[in-house]
């Protein structure tokens, strides 16, 4: 019974959550800022859910549906690399004992104009060539022997994919909700 009541508070607080990404959705769509990946992290007692989205660019190199042998080789490299990283790029408190799952990734095409980045110097570069936008979007979870309520998570994003220089973090817990952004994996985000 105990174990039911805790899966269902999970479940409302994945409806909370899918609630914030519907809203993060209709963002994305006049929002597509090369150089610029998001992380949400929902967290449940000792466990958390963490989702990656990315402009493709961002992660393998190009947005154009991977048609050559050497794109398909720079895509399948991209996703392997984000299969076994999750752990790498979002770095729990190591007292924690947590432990990431493999990354299931997926690649998505997107609608809508692709934006400047504040400093204007990643606008997209083939933004008049064609429409076409792609991202990469990634979930893990992660299972630890300890709570993670007050800790604080790191973040190696950067140093996995070189293009990702800032990182805008999500977390909802059950102590709240809060945010930042995370530039070149400087910082921490407190759970
Ligand atoms: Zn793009």
């Amino acid at each position: 019974m105990k174990c039911r009541t805790r899966w269902l508070a999970l479940g409302v607080s994945l409806l909370m959550f899918s609630f914030d990404l519907a809203a993060a959705e209709k963002r994305r769509h006049d929002a597509h800022v090369h150089g610029i990946a998001e992380i949400n992290i929902a967290v449940e007692g000792a466990k958390a859910t963490v989702e990656f989205r990315a402009p493709a660019e961002s992660v393998m190199g190009f947005e154009h549906e991977a048609k050559s042998e050497s794109d398909k080789k720079k895509r399948d490299a991209a996703l392997e690399q984000l299969r076994t990283k999750g752990g790498q790029m979002v770095v729990f408190d190591p007292k924690l004992g947590c432990k990431s799952s493999d990354m299931k990734t997926a690649i998505v095409e997107t609608k809508g104009e692709a934006t400047k980045a504040q400093s204007g110097k990643e606008a997209h570069k083939d933004q008049k060539k064609s429409g076409e936008h792609r991202e990469v979007h990634g979930t893990f979870t992660v299972a630890c022997d300890k709570p993670l309520a007050g800790s604080r998570v790191k973040f190696g994003v950067s140093k996995v994919f070189r293009d990702i220089q800032e990182v805008k973090v999500q977390v909802l817990s059950d102590s709240g909700q809060s945010g930042a952004t995370i530039k070149k994996d400087k910082g921490d985000v407190k759970l």
